[in-house]
């Protein structure tokens, strides 16, 4: 690790939560250079929705690549981007009742984060975005502005502008409907609130702790970003792709965004793309006005689609995320309450967080967690809440042992921090 620590820059981060080197992966099992196997419950932040190397897409880009097809185009037409907009037009939005247009962005999820701030404040002519307490957007800096996190914040070294925040569902407890709150503002002609061009939102907030929003408050928030007449844009960076168990994290709700943002899982397998979904109405560019050397990467697209065909054609993938979605949900509520009353159990689908309420225990447990083999993270205000995301593709035994390896790196933790007296362990 040494050449880790004197020559990449001090920002890394991952590398020292898990330091170990990591040489090969495979679906849910992560091999290091030193002969550990390593269950993943992180996947690539949500990247890796369908598991590492996953050997259905591969077989479709390593034919890609034999071929000689283009794999840089800038956003030249190709048959690898006319598959994909035909693809998901008919498996995705057709099946769902949903008409779009897609613009390809810039590679990250950031990237097309302000193509979507940018295109609604050229659609309205006002500038101020709405975003939510414990949002996060991206580091770029109108993403950055828009995220409420005060740690990347203030690393940002700027002032910044263009973003008012607003409580999140469930922001000030249970018997506040926070929605109330915004159409008051929005609505009271003295409030000290600009009218926003747009009303950014995550259906569960990802890095801000697996907040989960209800469909009613969802629903409100569409309707006041009607009536006050600003686009919703719904984040589904992290939550999309099938990770709440639909492959929009906002079809529960019938919601109908002006813009959808769509990065990560994307590609399927871990390469960079990104997309706007936008409604037709509000396709306001110019020829040009919005580029980038690398949008719609011909061989991610060539993973997109074969992602979408595998596993999106009919709905027994989706019902698998639903199923094995209850059965970490049933299990992490088991250990909550075998290890004291203080533990949250929140999320939806396969996107589950174990709210430890104070960081130390949190930091601690993910710690032990990787000793024993077991990637897993930690998100929210304080990174007090770790966060279960494994691949929608596990089987259920992998499963299983990384959350033994959860629970028993819990148990740990509580007997070294001596916080609380153990519960014995049922099964
Ligand atoms: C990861 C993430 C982003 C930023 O994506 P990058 O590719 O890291 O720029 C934006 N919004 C949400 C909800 C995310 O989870």
């Amino acid at each position: 690790m040494k050449v880790f620590e004197t020559l990449e820059s001090n920002v890394r981060l991952y590398s020292r939560s898990f330091p170990a080197i990591f040489s090969r992966a495979r679906g849910s099992i992560m091999l290091t250079e030193d002969g550990r196997n390593v269950i993943d419950f992180l996947s690539g932040a949500g990247a890796l929705n369908y598991g590492h190397n996953n050997h259905r897409i591969k077989a479709a880009i390593t034919e890609y690549l034999a071929s000689d097809a283009l794999v840089h185009g800038l956003d030249m037409a190709t048959p690898a981007k006319l598959e994909f907009m035909e693809t998901f037009n008919s498996v995705i939005l057709r099946e769902r009742n949903l008409q779009y247009r897609f613009q390809f962005t810039g590679p990250t999820g950031a990237n097309a984060i302000e193509a979507a701030l940018k295109l609604s404040r050229r659609v309205t002519g006002r500038q101020n975005i709405i975003s939510f307490t414990r949002g996060y957007h991206g580091m770029s800096l109108g993403a950055i502005a828009a995220s409420g996190n005060r740690f990347y914040r203030t690393a940002s070294s700027i002032f910044l502008s263009g973003a008012t925040f607003m409580p999140y569902d469930g922001y000030l407890g249970s018997a506040v409907d926070t929605a109330d709150y915004l159409k008051k503002v929005l609505m009271d002609e003295s409030s000290g609130i600009d009218h926003p061009a747009a009303i950014l939102v995550e259906t569960v907030q990802g890095e801000g702790g697996i907040n989960v929003a209800s469909k009613e408050w969802l629903q409100s928030i569409q309707a006041i970003a009607k009536n006050v007449g600003a686009l919703l844009i719904v984040d589904d960076i992290q939550m999309g792709c099938g990770r709440t168990g639909e492959f929009f994290s906002f079809e529960f709700a019938d919601l109908s965004p002006d813009i959808v943002v769509l990065s990560k899982s994307l590609s399927g397998y871990g390469l960079p793309l990104s997309m706007l979904l936008i409604k037709e109405g509000f396709d306001a560019w110019q020829p040009g006005e919005h580029t980038g050397t690398f949008r719609g990467n011909n061989l991610a697209l060539i993973c997109a689609t074969a992602a979408i065909n595998c596993y999106w054609r009919c709905r027994t993938f989706s019902q698998g995320v639903h199923h094995m979605g209850e059965l970490m949900r049933h299990r992490l509520e088991a250990i909550a309450s075998r290890h004291g009353n203080d533990f949250l159990v929140r999320g939806r689908g396969m996107a589950l967080g174990f709210d430890c309420q104070t960081k130390e225990i949190a930091e601690a447990t993910t710690r032990n967690a990787f000793e024993h083999g077991l990637v897993v993270e930690r998100c929210g205000p304080v990174d007090q809440v770790v966060k279960f995301l494994p691949a929608l593709t596990i089987d259920v035994e992998t499963l299983n042992r990384g959350l033994e390896i959860f629970e028993k790196s819990l148990a740990e933790t509580l007997k070294e921090l001596g916080r609380r007296d153990l519960a014995p362990t049922v099964r």
